[in-house]
Protein backbone atom coordinates (compact mmCIF):
# COMPACT_ATOMS: atom_id res chain seq x y z
CA UNK A 1 0.00 0.00 0.00
CA UNK A 2 0.92 3.25 -0.82
CA UNK A 3 0.32 7.17 -0.05
CA UNK A 4 -0.11 9.12 -2.92
CA UNK A 5 0.63 13.04 -3.89
CA UNK A 6 0.03 15.49 -6.42
CA UNK A 7 2.26 18.81 -5.92
CA UNK A 8 1.25 22.27 -7.82
CA UNK A 9 0.51 19.53 -11.12
CA UNK A 10 -0.27 21.02 -14.49
CA UNK A 11 -1.00 19.54 -17.66
CA UNK A 12 -1.83 21.38 -21.66
CA UNK A 13 -2.86 19.84 -24.52
CA UNK A 14 -2.43 22.34 -27.56
CA UNK A 15 -2.40 25.88 -25.13
CA UNK A 16 -5.88 24.52 -23.25
CA UNK A 17 -4.76 23.61 -20.04
CA UNK A 18 -6.40 20.87 -18.65
CA UNK A 19 -5.16 20.01 -15.69
CA UNK A 20 -4.06 23.38 -13.55
CA UNK A 21 -2.07 23.65 -10.31
CA UNK A 22 -3.64 20.39 -8.44
CA UNK A 23 -2.66 19.27 -5.53
CA UNK A 24 -3.88 16.65 -3.56
CA UNK A 25 -2.61 14.24 -0.86
CA UNK A 26 -4.12 10.85 -1.09
CA UNK A 27 -3.50 8.59 2.33
CA UNK A 28 -2.14 4.95 2.21
CA UNK A 29 -5.74 2.92 2.19
CA UNK A 30 -8.04 5.39 1.28
CA UNK A 31 -10.61 5.36 -0.91
CA UNK A 32 -10.29 8.43 -3.18
CA UNK A 33 -12.87 9.39 -5.96
CA UNK A 34 -12.07 12.03 -8.26
CA UNK A 35 -15.52 13.50 -9.46
CA UNK A 36 -16.51 16.47 -11.78
CA UNK A 37 -18.20 16.73 -15.54
CA UNK A 38 -17.06 15.05 -18.28
CA UNK A 39 -13.96 17.06 -20.06
CA UNK A 40 -12.75 18.15 -16.85
CA UNK A 41 -9.31 16.34 -16.77
CA UNK A 42 -9.92 13.63 -14.49
CA UNK A 43 -9.01 10.63 -16.46
CA UNK A 44 -5.51 13.09 -17.54
CA UNK A 45 -4.80 12.90 -13.89
CA UNK A 46 -4.69 9.56 -13.67
CA UNK A 47 -3.33 8.81 -16.92
CA UNK A 48 -0.04 11.71 -15.27
CA UNK A 49 -0.03 9.18 -12.16
CA UNK A 50 -0.17 6.14 -14.09
CA UNK A 51 2.80 7.63 -16.22
CA UNK A 52 0.90 7.32 -19.38
CA UNK A 53 0.98 11.20 -19.81
CA UNK A 54 3.89 13.30 -18.55
CA UNK A 55 2.90 16.39 -16.87
CA UNK A 56 4.22 20.03 -17.75
CA UNK A 57 4.73 21.12 -14.38
CA UNK A 58 4.91 20.12 -11.13
CA UNK A 59 5.32 16.30 -9.28
CA UNK A 60 4.16 13.32 -8.25
CA UNK A 61 5.05 11.12 -5.46
CA UNK A 62 3.79 7.68 -5.09
CA UNK A 63 4.64 6.49 -1.25
CA UNK A 64 6.38 9.09 -1.04
CA UNK A 65 8.94 8.44 -3.84
CA UNK A 66 9.38 11.48 -6.86
CA UNK A 67 7.92 9.48 -10.00
CA UNK A 68 8.45 11.42 -12.73
CA UNK A 69 11.30 10.22 -13.92
CA UNK A 70 9.66 6.56 -13.33
CA UNK A 71 8.64 4.53 -15.89
CA UNK A 72 4.66 3.29 -15.92
CA UNK A 73 5.79 -0.50 -15.42
CA UNK A 74 7.63 0.77 -12.53
CA UNK A 75 4.88 2.59 -9.96
CA UNK A 76 3.31 -0.14 -9.27
CA UNK A 77 -0.09 0.59 -10.17
CA UNK A 78 -3.28 -1.56 -10.94
CA UNK A 79 -4.99 -0.19 -13.77
CA UNK A 80 -9.13 -0.65 -14.56
CA UNK A 81 -10.77 1.49 -17.36
CA UNK A 82 -14.20 1.65 -18.20
CA UNK A 83 -13.35 -0.74 -21.82
CA UNK A 84 -12.55 -3.94 -20.25
CA UNK A 85 -9.31 -4.53 -22.76
CA UNK A 86 -9.77 -8.31 -21.91
CA UNK A 87 -7.68 -10.80 -24.32
CA UNK A 88 -10.52 -12.32 -26.44
CA UNK A 89 -8.25 -15.04 -27.07
CA UNK A 90 -7.88 -16.22 -23.86
CA UNK A 91 -9.83 -17.45 -21.15
CA UNK A 92 -10.71 -15.85 -17.33
CA UNK A 93 -8.19 -17.96 -15.77
CA UNK A 94 -5.71 -17.30 -18.49
CA UNK A 95 -6.42 -12.99 -18.76
CA UNK A 96 -6.20 -12.73 -14.89
CA UNK A 97 -2.68 -15.13 -14.82
CA UNK A 98 -1.02 -13.05 -17.78
CA UNK A 99 0.74 -10.55 -15.51
CA UNK A 100 1.85 -13.34 -13.23
CA UNK A 101 2.91 -15.12 -16.02
CA UNK A 102 5.32 -12.39 -17.10
CA UNK A 103 6.43 -12.00 -13.93
CA UNK A 104 7.62 -15.65 -13.97
CA UNK A 105 5.71 -16.25 -10.94
CA UNK A 106 5.48 -20.56 -10.53
CA UNK A 107 2.49 -21.94 -11.73
CA UNK A 108 1.52 -23.48 -8.18
CA UNK A 109 1.63 -19.50 -7.05
CA UNK A 110 -0.26 -18.42 -10.16
CA UNK A 111 -3.13 -20.91 -9.36
CA UNK A 112 -3.21 -19.85 -5.80
CA UNK A 113 -3.09 -16.42 -6.04
CA UNK A 114 -5.85 -16.44 -9.56
CA UNK A 115 -8.07 -18.97 -7.38
CA UNK A 116 -7.87 -16.38 -4.28
CA UNK A 117 -9.29 -13.66 -6.34
CA UNK A 118 -11.75 -15.49 -8.91
CA UNK A 119 -13.21 -16.51 -5.32
CA UNK A 120 -13.90 -12.87 -4.07
CA UNK A 121 -14.74 -11.86 -7.18
CA UNK A 122 -17.42 -14.43 -7.66
CA UNK A 123 -15.96 -15.58 -10.69
CA UNK A 124 -14.71 -19.28 -9.93
CA UNK A 125 -17.52 -20.96 -12.15
CA UNK A 126 -16.30 -18.66 -15.18
CA UNK A 127 -12.14 -19.25 -14.99
CA UNK A 128 -12.57 -21.21 -18.52
CA UNK A 129 -14.96 -18.94 -20.27
CA UNK A 130 -13.72 -16.83 -23.10
CA UNK A 131 -14.69 -12.73 -22.72
CA UNK A 132 -17.55 -13.29 -25.50
CA UNK A 133 -18.74 -15.55 -23.55
CA UNK A 134 -19.44 -13.34 -20.38
CA UNK A 135 -21.96 -10.66 -19.74
CA UNK A 136 -20.55 -6.81 -18.86
CA UNK A 137 -20.71 -7.20 -15.39
CA UNK A 138 -18.76 -10.32 -15.45
CA UNK A 139 -15.95 -8.81 -18.26
CA UNK A 140 -15.72 -5.85 -15.70
CA UNK A 141 -15.32 -8.45 -13.06
CA UNK A 142 -12.18 -10.32 -14.79
CA UNK A 143 -10.74 -6.37 -15.48
CA UNK A 144 -10.75 -5.53 -11.55
CA UNK A 145 -9.64 -9.49 -11.19
CA UNK A 146 -6.94 -8.63 -14.04
CA UNK A 147 -5.85 -5.95 -11.46
CA UNK A 148 -5.83 -7.46 -8.01
CA UNK A 149 -3.58 -10.57 -8.90
CA UNK A 150 -0.71 -7.90 -9.51
CA UNK A 151 -1.23 -6.76 -5.74
CA UNK A 152 0.07 -3.30 -6.71
CA UNK A 153 0.29 -0.94 -4.27
CA UNK A 154 -2.09 1.79 -5.57
CA UNK A 155 -5.42 0.75 -7.67
CA UNK A 156 -6.91 3.42 -10.62
CA UNK A 157 -9.99 3.11 -11.84
CA UNK A 158 -11.39 4.94 -14.53
CA UNK A 159 -14.96 5.25 -14.74
CA UNK A 160 -15.26 1.32 -14.32
CA UNK A 161 -18.95 0.53 -14.36
CA UNK A 162 -19.94 3.23 -17.11
CA UNK A 163 -20.64 0.77 -19.74
CA UNK A 164 -23.11 -1.90 -17.13
CA UNK A 165 -26.55 -0.96 -17.43
CA UNK A 166 -28.08 0.86 -14.07
CA UNK A 167 -29.13 -2.02 -12.13
CA UNK A 168 -26.25 -3.79 -12.41
CA UNK A 169 -23.88 -0.58 -11.91
CA UNK A 170 -25.45 -0.26 -8.31
CA UNK A 171 -24.62 -3.91 -7.49
CA UNK A 172 -20.99 -3.33 -8.87
CA UNK A 173 -21.02 -0.13 -6.65
CA UNK A 174 -21.79 -2.47 -3.86
CA UNK A 175 -19.32 -4.91 -4.53
CA UNK A 176 -16.42 -2.66 -5.04
CA UNK A 177 -17.13 -0.99 -1.33
CA UNK A 178 -16.79 -4.78 0.07
CA UNK A 179 -13.68 -5.37 -2.14
CA UNK A 180 -12.04 -2.12 -0.45
CA UNK A 181 -12.89 -3.82 2.87
CA UNK A 182 -11.31 -6.88 1.90
CA UNK A 183 -8.06 -5.18 0.07
CA UNK A 184 -7.54 -1.88 1.76
CA UNK A 185 -5.35 -0.80 -1.02
CA UNK A 186 -5.02 2.71 -1.64
CA UNK A 187 -7.76 3.30 -4.51
CA UNK A 188 -8.12 6.38 -7.01
CA UNK A 189 -11.90 6.42 -8.58
CA UNK A 190 -12.81 8.68 -11.48
CA UNK A 191 -16.17 9.33 -11.82
CA UNK A 192 -18.75 12.00 -13.50
CA UNK A 193 -21.73 9.82 -11.32
CA UNK A 194 -21.90 12.19 -7.70
CA UNK A 195 -24.08 9.71 -6.83
CA UNK A 196 -21.08 6.75 -7.65
CA UNK A 197 -18.75 9.16 -5.57
CA UNK A 198 -21.31 9.70 -2.52
CA UNK A 199 -21.13 6.24 -1.93
CA UNK A 200 -17.57 4.90 -2.55
CA UNK A 201 -15.25 7.51 -1.35
CA UNK A 202 -13.85 7.70 2.05
CA UNK A 203 -12.92 11.75 0.42
CA UNK A 204 -14.20 12.90 -2.94
CA UNK A 205 -12.22 15.37 -4.80
CA UNK A 206 -14.21 17.64 -7.05
CA UNK A 207 -12.72 18.56 -10.00
CA UNK A 208 -14.27 21.99 -12.28
CA UNK A 209 -12.24 22.63 -15.50
CA UNK A 210 -8.73 21.60 -14.24
CA UNK A 211 -9.16 22.92 -11.18
CA UNK A 212 -9.73 21.50 -8.21
CA UNK A 213 -12.76 22.53 -6.38
CA UNK A 214 -12.57 21.20 -3.01
CA UNK A 215 -11.32 17.56 -1.52
CA UNK A 216 -13.55 16.26 1.80
CA UNK A 217 -15.42 13.47 3.05
CA UNK A 218 -19.02 12.99 1.01
CA UNK A 219 -21.06 14.68 3.63
CA UNK A 220 -18.82 17.13 4.29
CA UNK A 221 -19.20 17.94 0.48
CA UNK A 222 -22.89 18.14 0.66
CA UNK A 223 -23.28 19.71 3.90
CA UNK A 224 -20.49 21.96 3.40
CA UNK A 225 -20.05 23.21 -0.55
CA UNK A 226 -17.00 25.40 -0.47
CA UNK A 227 -19.02 27.21 -3.54
CA UNK A 228 -21.94 26.95 -5.88
CA UNK A 229 -20.04 24.69 -8.52
CA UNK A 230 -19.91 21.57 -5.58
CA UNK A 231 -23.17 22.51 -4.52
CA UNK A 232 -24.70 21.68 -7.62
CA UNK A 233 -22.68 19.18 -8.82
CA UNK A 234 -23.34 17.56 -5.13
CA UNK A 235 -27.00 16.25 -4.96
CA UNK A 236 -30.01 14.84 -6.96
CA UNK A 237 -31.64 16.59 -8.19
CA UNK A 238 -29.55 19.73 -8.07
CA UNK A 239 -29.53 22.73 -5.50
CA UNK A 240 -31.65 25.84 -6.85
CA UNK A 241 -29.84 29.06 -6.70
CA UNK A 242 -31.46 32.29 -6.25
CA UNK A 243 -29.66 35.49 -7.16
CA UNK A 244 -30.34 38.79 -6.08
CA UNK A 245 -29.45 42.27 -3.68
CA UNK A 246 -29.56 42.44 -0.24
CA UNK A 247 -32.47 44.37 1.00
CA UNK A 248 -33.55 45.35 4.09
CA UNK A 249 -37.02 46.65 5.16
CA UNK A 250 -37.73 47.68 8.92
CA UNK A 251 -34.69 45.92 9.73
CA UNK A 252 -36.01 42.58 8.64
CA UNK A 253 -33.11 40.92 5.48
CA UNK A 254 -33.92 39.91 2.37
CA UNK A 255 -32.94 39.15 -1.24
CA UNK A 256 -34.89 41.10 -3.73
CA UNK A 257 -34.58 39.89 -7.90
CA UNK A 258 -37.45 41.73 -9.17
CA UNK A 259 -40.48 41.12 -7.90
CA UNK A 260 -39.18 37.79 -5.97
CA UNK A 261 -38.03 38.53 -2.68
CA UNK A 262 -37.17 35.76 -0.34
CA UNK A 263 -37.03 36.11 3.54
CA UNK A 264 -33.84 36.31 5.19
CA UNK A 265 -34.72 35.72 9.19
CA UNK A 266 -31.95 34.91 11.15
CA UNK A 267 -29.69 33.92 8.56
CA UNK A 268 -26.61 35.89 8.40
CA UNK A 269 -26.24 38.93 10.12
CA UNK A 270 -22.72 40.34 8.68
CA UNK A 271 -25.59 41.33 5.17
CA UNK A 272 -24.53 44.85 4.07
CA UNK A 273 -27.84 46.68 1.96
CA UNK A 274 -27.06 46.15 -1.83
CA UNK A 275 -24.43 43.78 -2.02
CA UNK A 276 -25.31 40.44 -4.35
CA UNK A 277 -25.72 37.23 -2.89
CA UNK A 278 -26.70 33.51 -4.17
CA UNK A 279 -29.27 32.05 -2.08
CA UNK A 280 -29.21 28.09 -2.25
CA UNK A 281 -31.72 26.09 -1.38
CA UNK A 282 -31.95 22.12 -1.91
CA UNK A 283 -34.65 20.69 -3.93
CA UNK A 284 -35.60 18.49 -0.49
CA UNK A 285 -36.10 22.22 1.02
CA UNK A 286 -39.16 23.34 -0.36
CA UNK A 287 -42.53 22.70 0.42
CA UNK A 288 -45.58 24.01 -1.48
CA UNK A 289 -48.89 25.65 0.56
CA UNK A 290 -51.69 27.81 -0.62
CA UNK A 291 -50.75 30.47 -2.78
CA UNK A 292 -51.40 33.13 0.31
CA UNK A 293 -48.84 31.35 2.75
CA UNK A 294 -46.30 31.02 0.25
CA UNK A 295 -42.52 32.66 0.82
CA UNK A 296 -43.07 33.48 -3.05
CA UNK A 297 -45.00 32.27 -5.68
CA UNK A 298 -44.46 29.41 -8.55
CA UNK A 299 -46.66 28.15 -11.40
CA UNK A 300 -46.40 24.36 -11.76
CA UNK A 301 -44.04 23.63 -15.11
CA UNK A 302 -44.15 20.03 -14.75
CA UNK A 303 -44.10 16.91 -12.37
CA UNK A 304 -42.23 13.97 -12.52
CA UNK A 305 -43.45 11.34 -10.18
CA UNK A 306 -40.96 9.11 -9.47
CA UNK A 307 -42.19 6.73 -6.72
CA UNK A 308 -42.38 8.16 -3.20
CA UNK A 309 -41.27 11.37 -4.30
CA UNK A 310 -41.85 13.48 -6.80
CA UNK A 311 -40.04 15.95 -8.77
CA UNK A 312 -41.93 19.50 -9.39
CA UNK A 313 -40.44 22.11 -11.62
CA UNK A 314 -42.32 25.68 -10.85
CA UNK A 315 -41.15 28.63 -12.78
CA UNK A 316 -40.81 31.60 -10.85
CA UNK A 317 -41.11 34.54 -13.33
CA UNK A 318 -38.63 33.10 -16.02
CA UNK A 319 -36.77 30.96 -13.32
CA UNK A 320 -37.13 27.21 -13.03
CA UNK A 321 -36.83 25.51 -9.26
CA UNK A 322 -37.49 22.04 -8.82
CA UNK A 323 -39.16 20.89 -5.43
CA UNK A 324 -38.07 17.43 -4.11
CA UNK A 325 -41.47 16.41 -2.17
CA UNK A 326 -43.50 13.15 -1.36
CA UNK A 327 -45.87 12.30 -4.10
CA UNK A 328 -48.86 11.86 -1.59
CA UNK A 329 -48.05 16.02 -0.82
CA UNK A 330 -48.48 16.40 -4.42
CA UNK A 331 -51.65 13.91 -5.68
CA UNK A 332 -53.92 17.14 -6.43
CA UNK A 333 -51.67 19.21 -8.00
CA UNK A 334 -51.50 19.99 -11.84
CA UNK A 335 -49.16 21.66 -14.23
CA UNK A 336 -50.42 25.38 -14.65
CA UNK A 337 -51.20 25.99 -11.04
CA UNK A 338 -50.60 28.71 -9.02
CA UNK A 339 -48.43 27.74 -5.85
CA UNK A 340 -47.14 29.19 -2.97
CA UNK A 341 -43.09 27.67 -2.11
CA UNK A 342 -42.02 28.01 1.36
CA UNK A 343 -38.75 27.06 3.20
CA UNK A 344 -37.36 27.46 6.33
CA UNK A 345 -34.37 29.99 6.48
CA UNK A 346 -31.91 27.19 8.21
CA UNK A 347 -32.14 25.38 5.30
CA UNK A 348 -30.74 28.38 3.13
CA UNK A 349 -26.61 27.99 1.43
CA UNK A 350 -25.46 31.57 0.90
CA UNK A 351 -23.01 32.33 -1.68
CA UNK A 352 -21.10 35.53 -2.84
CA UNK A 353 -21.07 36.62 -6.02
CA UNK A 354 -18.06 34.96 -7.04
CA UNK A 355 -19.71 31.89 -5.93
CA UNK A 356 -17.84 31.20 -2.70
CA UNK A 357 -19.55 30.24 -0.06
CA UNK A 358 -20.27 32.56 2.77
CA UNK A 359 -22.62 30.39 5.07
CA UNK A 360 -24.06 26.93 5.29
CA UNK A 361 -27.63 25.80 6.61
CA UNK A 362 -27.28 25.01 10.48
CA UNK A 363 -26.87 21.06 11.05
CA UNK A 364 -29.29 19.89 13.78
P1 LIG B 1 -12.33 13.57 -18.31
O1 LIG B 1 -11.68 12.26 -18.05
O2 LIG B 1 -12.57 14.38 -17.06
O3 LIG B 1 -13.60 13.45 -19.10
P2 LIG B 1 -9.94 14.11 -19.85
O4 LIG B 1 -8.87 14.15 -18.83
O5 LIG B 1 -10.05 12.87 -20.66
O6 LIG B 1 -11.34 14.47 -19.18
O7 LIG B 1 -9.77 15.30 -20.88
C1 LIG B 1 -9.63 16.65 -20.45
C2 LIG B 1 -9.51 17.53 -21.67
O8 LIG B 1 -8.29 17.28 -22.33
C3 LIG B 1 -10.61 17.30 -22.69
O9 LIG B 1 -10.97 18.54 -23.22
C4 LIG B 1 -9.93 16.44 -23.73
O10 LIG B 1 -10.49 16.65 -24.99
C5 LIG B 1 -8.49 16.91 -23.68
N1 LIG B 1 -7.53 15.84 -24.00
C6 LIG B 1 -7.36 14.68 -23.34
N2 LIG B 1 -6.36 13.94 -23.87
C7 LIG B 1 -5.88 14.66 -24.92
C8 LIG B 1 -4.83 14.46 -25.90
N3 LIG B 1 -4.08 13.37 -25.87
N4 LIG B 1 -4.64 15.43 -26.82
C9 LIG B 1 -5.38 16.56 -26.82
N5 LIG B 1 -6.37 16.82 -25.94
C10 LIG B 1 -6.62 15.89 -25.01
MG1 LIG C 1 -12.26 10.34 -18.64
Amino acid sequence: MASVEFKEVGKSFDDVQVVRELSLDIMDGEFLVLVGPSGCGKSTTLRMLAGLETPDRGDIFIGGRCVNQVAPKDRDIGMVFQSYALYPHMTVFENMAFALKLRKESRSDIDATVGRVARMLGLEELLTRRPSQLSGGQRQRVAMGRALVREPSVFLFDEPLSNLDAALRVEMRAELSALHRQVGTTKIYVTHDQVEAMTLGDRIAVLNAGVLQQCAEPLELYERPANTFVAGFMGTPSMNFIEGIVTFEEGNAHLQNGVLRVPLAGVASSLQPGEGLTLGVRPSALRFVRATEGDFLAEVAMIEPMGWEARVHCLVRDKTIVAQVESSDVRTLRVGDSVGVKFSAECLYGFDTVGDARWWPKLP
